[in-house]
């Protein structure tokens, strides 16, 4: 999965008042702080002071900056795939029905597999939008 992270911040957390759920919370950092030990925190919604450690924290994986970039790493990670545990069935199958020259060159066998990937990523992410269409019950456009 080392292939899909991009960028340096894959994981991104928000903190919310243990009292009230706001998300306006101030948590004073300044000075030395003992590891281990959590700093004051205050929510600016109520009137809730405590300690860092008793907010609490919703630990998320950070946004892409676009769906090309999930696009481009799904499909890394699906041709490192496909090449690691497909390559000789692809091979033999793109053979037999006469898409392979003989021998058998690796780039054009790559080649192959590159655009089987993005074919393939294309297809996952469309089909997950119609599944999420579904799931709300939205008309389904008919193209
Ligand atoms: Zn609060």
């Amino acid at each position: 999965m080392s292939e899909v992270i991009i960028g340096e911040k894959t994981e991104a957390s928000a903190s919310f008042c243990p009292s009230c759920g706001s998300a306006s919370i101030e948590v004073k950092t300044i000075g030395i702080l003992v590891p281990g030990r959590s700093a004051p925190a205050y929510c600016l919604a109520c009137q809730w002071s405590g300690v860092e450690s008793e907010l609490v924290r919703t630990t998320f994986k950070h946004e892409f900056k676009s769906d090309d970039e999930i696009a481009q790493a799904m499909m890394t990670d699906l041709r490192n795939l496909l090449a690691k545990t497909a390559a000789a069935s692809y091979g033999s199958f793109l053979l037999k029905w006469g898409f392979l020259d003989k021998p058998i060159k690796s780039e054009q066998l790559g080649r192959y597999i590159m655009e089987i990937a993005q074919a393939t990523t294309r297809t996952i992410i469309e089909t997950r939008k119609k599944m999420e269409e579904e799931a709300h019950g939205s008309p389904v456009q008919s193209r």
